[in-house]
């Protein structure tokens, strides 16, 4: 389902040095989705600090690609040669941005990947709760299979994507927010905001969770999962 909600077509004119807000298209969650973002939201479960180690996996499986496809491809570097992850805290705001210089999504890939349930970890996850009949052992279950993406909305109540594929001379963003069954997405006007590759996940962190973007939290989060990940991972924060 897509609609145009808001904003203005981008009609150029010899003056025009900044792009008018691009069109917002409203997209409706896979049904499944949708209860598995329910189900996040307002778990119980109590090890949330799994987001971290799902997003970087994330920017992790996005260079792995990247780097692969260069092999035979290597304008696909052009632009930012570097592959790394790197993540900012805001403390005072209480975000935090994960950036990769990874592959990118292009907006079908975003409306496949973001939208809809396609990984098997995920599909197992809703079987189990499917033959689960004690809804009790649900948060369980969020330990036991890992939810990916979608774990983010344990911290989060507003999630922001931006992304940047090499397929696409266009750079996207997706924003989603607890307890919404409906995503957007729109084209990327802000041009401090360009990236020249890969994505960027803004973090807008739940009131009870804004202690994530403590610094020396996820240095020290990041430090345990790093040593998995062939990729450096910088961190630093935004000044005041
Ligand atoms: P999985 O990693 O098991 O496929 P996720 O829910 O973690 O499942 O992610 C879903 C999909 O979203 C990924 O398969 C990938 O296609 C896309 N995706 C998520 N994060 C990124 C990223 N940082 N860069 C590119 N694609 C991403
Ligand atoms: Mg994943």
């Amino acid at each position: 389902v897509n609609m145009i909600l808001s904003g203005k077509r981008f009609e150029s004119t010899a003056s025009d040095f900044q792009k008018p807000d691009a069109p917002v298209e409203k997209h409706e969650y896979q049904a499944e989705v949708s209860r598995l973002m329910d189900l996040i939201v307002n778990s119980l479960y109590s090890n949330k600090e799994v987001f971290l180690r799902e997003l970087i996996s994330n920017a992790s499986d996005a260079l792995d690609k990247l780097r692969f496809l260069s092999v035979t491809e290597p304008q696909l570097l052009e632009g930012a040669s570097e592959l790394d992850i790197r993540i900012q805290t805001d403390q005072e705001n209480g975000i935090i941005t994960l950036t990769d210089s990874g592959i990118g999504m292009t907006h079908q890939e975003l409306v496949d990947s973001l939208g809809t349930i396609a990984h098997s970890g995920t599909a197992k996850f809703l079987k189990a709760l499917k033959d689960s009949k004690d809804s009790g052992s649900d948060s369980n279950l969020i330990g036991q299979f890992g939810v990916g993406f979608y774990s983010a909305f344990l911290v989060a109540d507003k999630v922001v994507v931006s992304t940047k594929s090499p397929k696409s001379d266009k750079q996207y963003v997706w924003e989603g927010e607890a307890n919404s069954s409906s995503y957007i997405i729109r084209e990327e006007t802000d041009p401090e905001k360009f990236i020249p590759r890969g994505t960027s996940i803004k973090l807008h962190l739940k009131r009870d969770e804004k202690g994530f973007a403590h610094p020396e939290r996820i240095e020290r989060l990041v430090k345990n999962y790093s040593q998995f990940v062939s990729f450096p991972i910088y961190t630093w924060q935004e000044k005041g």
